[in-house]
């Protein structure tokens, strides 16, 4: 089957290889783009960092049992949102958690949302 890569825009034939993303983006991946990382009924890395490894409670109970010293961004960003629910009422912590994650936003990166740009941070909880 001839089939166009959405990314580099080449036309490959399927049997020399390439592959379509299972995951949400259903893309078609040529034998040299992304499709290299990943097989068969496989999600392409686009899709992968989407995913939540981490929901909100866990990541507040590992940065409790970890400590700040080893804690990875997914805790500080569940730190970050439980630290600006009094700030920002409205916005659901969870929520908020969810879709910096879903956006792949670092903690630095949230927290100069949550100063300066309420309505955005806000507007995570609907990613
Ligand atoms: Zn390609
Ligand atoms: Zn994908």
């Amino acid at each position: 089957m001839i089939s166009k890569c959405d990314i580099c825009g080449k036309i490959f034939d399927s049997k020399d290889g390439g592959t379509i993303c299972q995951g949400s983006c259903k893309k078609v991946f040529c034998p040299k783009c992304e499709c290299e990382s990943f097989g068969e009924n496989e999600e392409c890395r686009n899709c992968l960092k989407k995913k939540i490894k981490m929901t909100y409670k866990q990541a507040l109970a590992e940065g409790k049992r970890v400590g700040v010293s080893h804690a990875s961004e997914p805790i500080f960003i569940a730190q970050l949102c439980e630290t600006f629910k009094c700030l920002h009422p409205g916005a659901k912590p969870e929520l908020v958690y969810n879709g910096a994650i879903k956006k792949g936003l670092t903690a630095k990166q949230l927290a100069k949302l949550a100063n300066e740009s309420p309505t955005e941070y806000g507007d995570l909880m609907f990613v």
